[in-house]
């Protein structure tokens, strides 16, 4: 279930997707929440410069990592604007952080590249699911995920 304070958490992950995006890169933005509520960490797509692992649930997971204890980062939630890709699920099981709640999901995200005539991507599209099992996982939220959706057609129909 998705309530209003994760939706709050969302809009800031599409706000971050869109300053990504402003910034010359991948429109993904995604914030980390600690048990109290409290906004520990945000970040968003960081691939312009070449490094197309530079993503935010990894950065998130590193931060994680450095920052809280095992049993905080278990009870921490990460909210992102689009569902973790393979290696940022794998990130997020290895470090031990809990919850996912995700705008737009892999599959639509597949997609929307795949109308807009983006090339497929190198790595497969996998449900968190299927890479950290047993993570408590919400999402797509509908209204939000047109919005995630809106900003890939704008980086695929802007030269
Ligand atoms: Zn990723």
């Amino acid at each position: 279930m998705v309530d209003d304070t994760d939706l709050e958490q969302l809009r800031r992950c599409v706000e971050l997707a869109a300053a990504a995006l402003d910034a010359g890169d991948e429109p993904f933005g995604s914030v980390l929440v600690t048990a109290d509520g409290t906004r520990v960490f945000e970040d968003h797509n960081h691939v312009s410069g070449g490094d197309h692992t530079q993503h935010p649930e990894f950065a998130i997971a590193r931060w994680a990592a450095e920052h809280l204890t095992p049993e905080q980062r278990a009870a921490a939630t990460v909210y992102t604007s689009g569902e973790h890709c393979p290696m940022c699920s794998a990130a997020h099981g290895w470090v031990g952080l809990g919850r996912i709640v995700y705008a737009s999901s892999s599959r639509q995200l597949s997609t929307w590249l795949t109308e807009l005539g983006a090339p497929p991507a190198r790595v497969r599209a996998l449900p968190i699911g299927e890479i950290i099992p047993g993570t408590d996982v919400d999402g797509p939220v509908p209204e939000l995920a047109e919005q995630v959706r809106a900003l890939h057609v704008r980086r695929h129909r802007t030269p």
